[in-house]
């Protein structure tokens, strides 16, 4: 089974890394590196800066490389993109790092979806990252921090842990104010000192494409297909355009996302629902196979304007309050209700195109399904 893709424009001769990155800090006052890789492109980019300052600094204590595995839906479905596991992996390999794959033990998003939160996440609730991964890494921290105590017999100090993220200032506003490097002093104890490093957190999407060609590093075929995220197929803060082509791709896990929304009666996003992004593929493959859509795109339609009109009522209320201006109109409503259908089916064609694509390249490209 086929799930990744050797990239040819990868293994062309390569830009020089970015020149502008921020100094890293004396990696020799650490006694353990952890390097957080998902797999996608800005982990990759950052294990390798990381690894090229490791060198640089001549360190020589303890790299260790975390993975989160977020598990498989009810169904069996991998949360990832199948294949990123093996990935991280390889990409730790690379440079000789020690990767442990760490997994929630309570169980995965999946669980924690249907069987505690019975909710999705949010932009500013997102349990996933919080429990999935940060609560379970800082456990595994607390375990090798011993290990270093006990074998190397640190007893009058901290043992000192640089803990490394591939987050970047352009992802979000809110990320762009976090800081570069900073104590962690919430995780940091008599026993620890938890140092929180952000190496390519000024970097642009270019500078991360830059570093891994010039590290030689395989990237997903994920991104091969149209995806502009890792990750989660269907992430809460992906774009529509990656949650469209996912859906595409992925139509098994789609199939489960829907069925949770129902299940939970609560929607996948504020402003999007898995059923939205699955009516509008629908319309995009029949009208490909040249069928009647009425009866989908009054469907679609109809559950969009429901999201719209909520929308509308929340105008009245905290909108209010804010400031904006009042009520829409029913005219409004319908107004908007059309442009986000047009949204929607414009890209569900584009991603049953590069869906098409993906699968014409190499069948074995698209295994998941
Ligand atoms: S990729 Fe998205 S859905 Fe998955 S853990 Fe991260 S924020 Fe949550």
């Amino acid at each position: 089974m086929q799930l990744l893709l050797d990239a040819p424009e990868l293994q062309q001769p390569t830009p020089p890394a970015p020149t502008d990155a921020p100094a890293a800090p004396d990696l020799r006052t650490y006694d353990l590196i952890v390097i957080n890789s998902s797999a996608g492109k800005d982990s990759m980019a950052m294990l390798a800066y990381v690894a090229d300052q490791i060198t640089t600094h001549g360190y020589t204590g303890q790299v260790v490389v975390f993975h989160n595995d977020l598990g498989v839906t009810d169904s069996g479905e991998p949360i990832e993109w199948p294949g990123v596991e093996a990935l991280a992996r390889e990409h730790a390999q690379r440079y000789g790092f020690r990767i442990e794959i760490l997994r929630r033990a309570k169980g995965g998003l999946w669980r924690q979806l249907l069987g505690e939160r019975l909710r999705f996440m949010g932009e500013r609730t997102r349990w996933c990252t919080a429990d999935q991964k940060t609560g379970v890494g800082m456990k595994h921290v607390t375990r090798i921090v011993n290990e270093i105590r006990a074998h190397q017999g640190i007893a009058d100090r901290p043992v000192r842990v640089l803990y490394c993220l591939g987050l970047r200032a352009e992802e979000s506003t809110g990320r762009s104010k976090q800081p570069v490097l900073a104590e962690d002093t919430a995780r940091s104890s008599r026993v620890r000192t938890i140092t929180r490093w952000l190496p390519i957190h000024g970097w642009t999407i270019k500078q991360v494409w830059d570093q891994i060609k010039t590290a030689g590093l395989r990237p997903h075929a994920a991104y091969s297909w149209g995806m502009g995220r890792l990750s989660c197929s269907l992430c809460i803060l992906a774009s529509v355009d990656d949650l469209m082509l996912a859906g595409a791709l992925r139509p098994r896990l789609l199939d489960d996302y829907l069925r949770a929304e129902y299940k939970l009666g609560h929607r996948f996003t504020f402003t999007l629902s898995i059923a939205q992004i699955r009516a509008a593929l629908d319309v995009a493959r029949m009208e490909l196979d040249g069928e009647d859509t009425a009866e989908e795109v009054a469907f679609l339609h109809r559950i969009t304007r429901e999201i719209v009109a909520e929308q509308n009522d929340l105008r009245t209320g905290t909108y209010a309050r804010t400031g904006l201006p009042k009520r829409w109109s029913d005219e409004q409503v319908e107004e908007r209700t059309r442009a986000r259908v047009d949204q929607l089916v414009t890209s569900a064609r584009r991603a049953i195109d590069l869906a098409a694509a993906a699968t014409s390249t190499d069948s074995t490209h698209l295994p998941m399904q």
